[in-house]
């Protein structure tokens, strides 16, 4: 039996998108693993998919192409490592400067830097936010887990640009509602345990999904009997 389980409406009674948690070594890799198969199912009813009824891949209403994307930590490095950029140097080219200049590591968008006809280019290597984002509902502690797990991951790329000096906000640049939403999720986030977890990660096999649980959403862990 998998260590996370994702079920589908009209499977098993449910309405909404659902995982369980069977495994108390289950990962965000395990997680990530059980989630991509909502991307390639065409089954599934999704608001903004042609006919609502179509893989993610190739769609022409695609979500990249407005996306606010600030990528998790391990996302972060792995694109670096994979543009065989410095960090800094990754910033510099693919992430917009007036973000930048607010705090906030923005990768360059309207489309995506990384979109092209169509299609991510960097598929493998793309964020959290990419990945856990699919225009169909959601069960409501599902949600709160994959919303949960991308902000931490994403206040741990900002946290660990600000100790390497690589994000120094200009105290005098303005922010959109948008910045000013994201910040304040940011200030939220920056202090929970999770955050440490990312910084110390390597991949998403290093980090452990039950610490990510609260009150909320604690009805995902349902162990294998
Ligand atoms: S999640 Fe994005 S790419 Fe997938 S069907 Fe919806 S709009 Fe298209
Ligand atoms: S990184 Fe890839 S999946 Fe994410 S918004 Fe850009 S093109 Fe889309």
């Amino acid at each position: 039996m998998s260590k996370v389980e994702v079920y589908y409406p009209n499977q098993e009674g449910v309405s909404e998108v659902c995982l369980r948690i069977r495994d108390e070594s289950a990962t965000l890799e395990d997680l990530l693993q059980a989630w991509q198969p909502l991307c390639d199912d065409s089954s599934l009813f999704k608001s903004f998919a042609p006919g609502n009824h179509a893989p993610c891949k190739g769609c022409t209403v695609n979500c990249c192409q407005s996306a606010y994307v600030i990528p998790d930590l391990i996302a972060f490095k792995r694109m670096a490592e994979g543009l065989h950029l410095s960090h800094r140097d990754f910033l510099s080219a693919y992430f917009q400067a007036d973000k930048l200049a607010v705090g906030l590591p923005r990768m360059k968008p309207n489309p995506c830097i990384f979109l092209q006809n169509n299609i991510c280019s960097i598929y493998p290597w793309r964020s959290l936010i990419c990945r856990f984002y699919i225009c169909t509902p959601l069960n409501g502690a599902t949600e709160q887990l994959v919303y949960s797990l991308t902000w931490t991951g994403i206040t741990a790329t900002i946290v660990k640009l600000e100790e390497a000096g690589l994000l120094q906000p200009d105290p005098g640049a303005g922010m959109s509602s948008m910045d000013m939403l994201f910040n304040d999720l940011i200030v939220e986030y920056r202090d929970k345990p999770g955050v440490r977890l990312f910084m110390e990660a390597d991949t998403y096999r290093d980090i452990a999904l039950l610490p990510f649980l609260d009150s909320y959403t604690s009805e995902l862990w349902q162990p294998c009997p």
